[in-house]
């Protein structure tokens, strides 16, 4: 028999990470689980505090879950030195972060960004330079190659992090809401530089968005409520007998490895659906209802 998540590239498995704030426990992830395909462009979603950072940032090695399982590749997230763990950082994702500030260091030029963690991995001059060039065709900014940071748009100052992100040929890139401080258009133009990171490049990509129109334009949204991936919307072409093509998106509940499964709010408030309720197994569906009240049942008595 094979593990759960065995094929995919990226596994979480009951992650759990607890914050401790003083005397106060903060359950950011209460037992997440998500497979991410190789090759997938992924968009997870989800309410301010709802803990999508807190994924990413486990899953780009810089924190560590309480509890849970979580392998990238190769890599065993929970089972790495410090040396590894840098390893890992420089050679096998790349991140982009909201704030532009934080993805370029402002005294090197664009190209000198692009360049170091190339320098850090020991590639040769000739390379670096080579590839720094493409980089940089590739995302559109071949023409601010010597620019300083604070000379580039808010849009520019994202595809160079992309650039950045993409120096060592990682096989993912996460990217935590990188057009959160953009307005659509430039934003829009961002995304374009990570979707073609991902079909020109095969970079697996997996970003944390706001933006509908976004996440929309992915084949797979996930969506994470308190903790815990609730939903997944998936996308496909569909050619109809006209030869027209459109998107079909279907909304999926995702059902934990333990079996927990979240019903939307709305569907519960429209059938009062809460505490104790009736499921019966059905020859090809699952039915719910809502439970008897309690005194309904003692008055039978
Ligand atoms: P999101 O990115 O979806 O807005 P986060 O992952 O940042 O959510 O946060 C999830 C929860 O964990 C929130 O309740 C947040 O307040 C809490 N949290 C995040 N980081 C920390 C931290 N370093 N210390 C304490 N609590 C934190
Ligand atoms: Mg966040």
């Amino acid at each position: 028999m094979t593990a759960y998540g065995d094929e995919a590239l990226i596994v979480c498995d009951s992650l759990v990470r607890i914050y401790q704030v003083e005397k106060i426990e903060v359950q950011a992830l209460q037992g997440l689980d998500l497979l991410v395909d190789r090759g997938e462009m992924v968009a997870i979603v989800g309410a301010s505090g709802s803990g999508k950072s807190t994924l990413l940032n486990i899953l780009s090695g810089l924190d560590a879950p309480t509890a849970g399982r979580v392998r990238v590749g190769e890599w065993d997230l929970l089972d790495m030195s410090a040396k590894q763990r840098l390893a890992y950082r420089r050679s096998m994702v790349g991140f982009i972060w909201q704030q532009t500030a934080r993805n370029l260091l402002p005294y090197l030029s664009v190209a000198e960004n692009v360049a170091l963690p190339m320098s850090y991995a020991r590639m040769p001059r000739a390379d670096r330079r080579r590839r720094v060039g493409d980089l940089l065709e590739v995302l559109g900014m071949g023409g601010k190659a010597h620019r300083r940071p604070k000379e580039l748009s808010g849009g520019e100052q994202q595809r160079a992090a992309i650039a950045v992100a993409l120096a060592n040929d990682p096989q993912v890139l996460f990217a935590d809401e990188p057009t959160g401080e953009l307005d659509s258009q430039t934003g829009g133009a961002v995304f374009d530089a990570l979707r073609s990171a991902n079909t020109e490049l095969g970079t697996t990509v997996v970003i944390v968005t706001h933006d509908a129109e976004v996440s929309s334009q992915v084949q797979r949204t996930v969506a994470i409520r308190d903790g815990r991936t609730a939903s997944e919307v998936l996308r496909h072409e569909e050619v109809d007998e006209w030869g027209d093509a459109s998107v079909i998106a279907r909304e999926y509940a995702v059902l934990d490895r333990a079996g927990r499964l979240q019903l939307p709010a709305g569907y519960r408030s429209a059938l009062g659906l809460r505490g104790r309720v009736r499921l019966e197994l059905e020859e090809d569906h699952v039915g719910v209802w809502p439970g008897e009240a309690r005194e309904a049942v003692s008055d039978e008595r």
